[in-house]
Formats: C-alpha cells, sequence, structure tokens
C-alpha cells in the first residue's frame, strides 16, 4: 500500500498569468474561442532563469498546466453537469473539463505571440481561458505530430461553441472605446467574450432584458441581450 506521504507529490507555481479576465464569469470556456484575449505568463524564481526558455520561440504553441486556483479549496464530486449539455445530464468528471476535480489541475493550449526576457522573463500568449493571477505549474510546447488528432471523437462536446449573436455599442460606450485607446483591442475583445454569450444557458431562454456585467482589464462593462442582439450600454473604470 501506498503512505500519503509516499505518494502525495509537491508543486509549486513556475509563474503566474496577468490575463484580462478579472472574475471567473465571461471567461470562455476553453483556449482559442476568444482569440483577442492576450495575457502575460510571468515566470517566478527559479523558473526564471532565461535558460529555461530557450528555444521555446520556435514553438507556435504551448500548454500550460495550471491551478483552478479561484475555487481550488471547493473539492469535486465523482459527477458533474456539463455547461453544454444545459445543465442537467450528468457525466463523470473525468469525462468533463470541469473546474472541480481532484488535484483542481487544468491545461490550456495557447498560441506564444513573444517571448521577452526584459526586465524579467516573460511569454506574450494569445487565447487565455485563464483568470487573472492563474498559477502555472508547468509550460510544455505544443507538438504538432502528437497533439493534433485530426480524427478525434469529441464526445458531448464534439463542435466547437457557437452563437450569432450580433453586438452593438451604445453611444455611451463607444465615446468610452475611444478614451481607452491604450487597448485598442477592447472592442474586437468585448465583441468576442460576447460574441460567446457568456449568460448561463438557463437564462438564455429568458429574456428579461436583464443587465449583466463583467470587468475585462480595469473596465467594467455592461450590456443588455435582446433577441440575438448584445449592446453593451456602458464601459466605465472603476
Ligand atoms: N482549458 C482548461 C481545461 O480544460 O482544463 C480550462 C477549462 S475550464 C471549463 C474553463 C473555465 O475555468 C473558465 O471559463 C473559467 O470560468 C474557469 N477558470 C479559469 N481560470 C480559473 C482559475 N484560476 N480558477 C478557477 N476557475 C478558473
Amino acid at each position: 500500500s501506498h503512505s500519503p506521504t509516499e505518494n502525495s507529490y509537491r508543486i509549486e507555481p513556475v509563474g503566474y498569468i496577468r490575463s484580462p479576465y478579472r472574475q471567473k464569469f465571461a471567461i470562455p470556456r476553453q483556449p482559442g474561442l476568444v482569440k483577442s484575449a492576450i495575457g502575460t505568463l510571468e515566470l517566478v524564481a527559479p523558473y526564471n532563469h532565461p535558460d529555461c526558455l530557450r528555444g521555446i520561440e520556435e514553438f507556435s504553441h504551448l500548454w500550460l498546466s495550471f491551478v483552478f486556483h479561484e475555487t481550488a479549496d471547493k473539492g469535486w464530486k465523482p459527477l458533474v453537469r456539463p455547461p453544454r449539455l444545459g445543465g442537467n445530464a450528468r457525466k463523470g468528471v473525468f469525462a468533463t473539463r470541469a473546474t472541480f476535480r481532484p488535484n483542481a489541475l487544468g491545461l490550456s493550449v495557447v498560441e506564444l505571440v513573444d517571448v521577452q526576457l526584459q526586465p524579467t522573463p516573460r511569454l506574450i500568449v494569445r487565447g487565455l481561458d485563464l483568470l487573472d493571477g492563474t498559477p502555472i505549474v508547468d509550460i510544455k510546447p505544443y507538438l504538432p505530430y502528437a497533439d493534433a488528432i485530426t480524427d478525434a471523437r469529441g464526445g458531448f462536446a464534439d463542435d466547437r461553441p457557437t452563437t450569432d449573436m450580433r453586438i452593438e455599442f451604445s453611444a455611451a460606450a463607444e465615446a468610452s472605446l475611444t478614451r481607452a485607446h491604450h487597448v485598442p483591442h477592447l472592442r474586437q475583445l468585448i465583441c468576442e467574450v460576447l460574441g460567446q454569450d457568456p449568460r448561463p444557458g438557463y437564462q438564455r431562454e429568458q429574456n428579461w432584458d436583464k443587465e449583466y456585467g463583467m470587468h475585462l482589464y480595469e473596465f467594467n462593462i455592461k450590456w443588455r441581450v435582446q433577441e440575438q442582439t448584445s449592446t453593451v450600454i456602458s464601459i466605465s473604470v472603476d
């Protein structure tokens, strides 16, 4: 038999993600769905030695292993209700990508945009599905010959989630976008995030003209949904 100490492993962050997503709500369910979600992986000692990154720029994509740190203390259950199945059908935790799982470890593939060694080693990555501050416990290059399986079956999540949501901006929101010129991709980011329709499945049927809110970077964004149109009402800085 294995004693708990024999079979437990110490892992610690090699770095942390700086991401536009400041709360769980509205983060896409998988990487690559919101291409404009650009972030920075800042390495920490002793993993921030430039040698650790030598050759990484040859790869277009990386696997990031991370801890679901925001919810890690909530534990896990053998059965989960994947949002994609409307919240009713239950699947085994190991048949899902649920955040509530043993060891609270996540895995995301991201595009590597840039490698910066100054002032401290960091990776600029695109297509994130991670909360700001997420601890990264490992980084591996994506190997197309081994990792891309074109005839793989995707089970209950076989196709990429799509909506035909149209995005509009109020005059006030347009004015705020103009003022936010230091984040030139903000409009595109908002469009892609709202294009995923982050509302919980059970609220999609009802059209209450409810006001939704999210934070991207320092911006507090409010929107309403009517039929297949999301209208951004305001973009403020708090
Ligand atoms: N691609 C990863 C995977 O398959 O392991 C994550 C998939 S998980 C379904 C994606 C969701 O995790 C996001 O929509 C967000 O709500 C949540 N999330 C992202 N970063 C998190 C963190 N640091 N702690 C807890 N939840 C997080």
